[in-house]
């Protein structure tokens, strides 16, 4: 395929929504009828917001744990993996989820982040994608999307912010590469599955499991560009097993984008991007860094997509591998629209569409059912249920949009028709 064929038109599917309902548990069921309660109107949805650091832990685990967590252990872990593929979702990029960035107190040390980080390579990854391709079957071997551990730089050193804002100075050059030599040690365990899977199964055209560097809150970044850029020179010499997130509402994104392309091309090295939109928008205090309007962000983030994804089918690529982490509809229908004219199976591996557990599940019903989407995965926090609850009040605060799209009255609806269903 050409960058001219990249960019053209995209078709005018509309995505349905259809009955993903049916495909939840009554369980997950039951937490979206909270969920639909609690978005029933904007007043509603802030007063569920204020409330729930109040609600206790129980309460939480009893109501909506399950449709946003994928549990405390590995074990959970990887029952959440086996619901997942029986909705025709193979992978799961994972992330032990902790909120350490300003130095506040965490219910677990460094140290076990680190250890449960690279465990979740070694007994959660690793197994689910030999499960996954055993189940799919050799000659579709390049129909399950790699296994991702993500890397939130704030949650792998104490007082992370403050070493990120200051990086260059001598003062934290230490601690910095610190945070490098972390990454490094849970990227070498990717790197050595990833060399011991592909004796195995030789026909394999992506990496089997893949790291990716989360993106922060905007002050945080430019040293997290610097950390991600180490990382892909270190690591990505034949193939994308680092990832790195461009948040592609901030203005700087597009131009980046290039930037680090150049860089590729001098270092000889691979990219592989996870675009996103951004999540800091609310806590953000420079709006001036954020596009001008939603319209705008939309269409960057498109033009962004199509560009790297042109790059990737180019003679001279440097970016090897993408994914299109969003849960809007246009978005995902256009990237669809792209890979349907993409021949080439090793790019065509390469680029997995994502949503986060728990969102955008119509979304993920659309491209499985009416676009026969494969290479497709949910993000997946777990970990230790106090640091979890932090996540999941982000999740409310920052992807009320999110929320809001598919929710409130239809999803309660919804929500009751399906259990009927479900019992008669
Ligand atoms: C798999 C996965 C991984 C993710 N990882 C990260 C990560 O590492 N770092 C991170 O920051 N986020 C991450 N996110 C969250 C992501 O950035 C978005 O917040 C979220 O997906 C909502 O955007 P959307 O693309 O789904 O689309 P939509 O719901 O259509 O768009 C909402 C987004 O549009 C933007 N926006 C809204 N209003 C305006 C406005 N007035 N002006 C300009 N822009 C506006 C904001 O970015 C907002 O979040 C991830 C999401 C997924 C699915």
């Amino acid at each position: 395929m050409t960058s001219a064929t990249v960019h053209s038109q995209t078709s005018e599917t509309k995505p349905q929504t259809g009955s993903y309902l049916d495909t939840l548990s009554s369980s997950e069921l039951f937490g979206y009828g909270v969920i639909g309660l609690c978005t029933l109107s904007r007043p509603i949805l802030n007063l569920a917001i204020k409330i729930f650091p109040f609600t206790p832990l129980w309460m939480i685990k009893l109501l909506v744990y399950k449709n946003y967590c994928g549990g405390d252990t590995i074990p959970d872990v990887m029952k959440t993996g086996e619901r997942l593929s029986q909705r025709g979702i193979r992978n799961m990029m994972v992330s032990y989820t902790v909120e350490a960035c300003d130095g506040k107190k965490m219910s677990v040390s460094i140290d076990t982040i680190i250890n449960e980080t690279k465990k979740s390579v070694t007994d959660l990854l690793v197994p689910h994608t030999v499960r996954m391709i055993k189940e799919v079957g050799v000659d579709h071997i390049n129909e399950v999307p790699p296994g991702y551990v993500a890397l939130k730089p704030t949650g792998l050193i104490e007082n992370a912010a403050n070493i990120l804002l200051h990086y260059k100075e001598p003062a934290y050059q230490a601690r910095f590469k610190q945070l490098y030599d972390t990454c490094v040690d849970i990227i070498a365990e990717c790197e050595s599955a990833n060399a011991a899977l592909l004796k195995q199964y030789p026909t394999r055209k992506a990496p089997f499991i893949c790291a990716i560097v989360d993106a922060e809150r905007n002050d945080l970044q430019q040293a997290v560009y610097k950390l991600q850029r180490d990382l892909y020179a270190r690591f990505n010499k034949e193939e994308s097993v680092v990832v790195g997130t461009m948040q592609m509402y901030l203005k700087e994104s597009s131009p980046n984008l290039l930037k680090e392309d150049e860089y590729a091309r001098k270092g000889g090295y691979k990219i592989g991007w996870k675009l996103v939109r951004g999540a800091y928008i609310h806590s953000e205090p420079d709006r001036g860094v954020i596009q001008d309007t939603k319209s705008d962000t939309d269409a960057n983030y498109n033009s962004g997509i199509k560009n790297t994804l042109a790059n990737m089918c180019s003679k001279s690529p440097t970016v090897g591998h993408l994914v299109v982490a969003s849960h809007n509809a246009d978005t995902q229908r256009m990237a669809s629209d792209l890979l349907d004219k993409i021949t080439d199976p090793g790019v065509k591996a390469n680029v997995v569409q994502a949503q986060l557990l728990g969102m955008g599940d119509n979304i993920t019903y659309y491209l499985i059912k009416h676009r026969n989407a494969k290479n497709l995965i949910k993000y997946v926090p777990w970990g230790p249920p106090l640091e979890t609850k932090e996540y999941l009040l982000r999740r409310l605060q920052e992807n009320g949009d999110a929320v809001r799209a598919d929710s409130g009255w239809p999803l309660v609806k919804g929500v009751v028709k399906s259990l009927f269903r479900k019992v008669f």
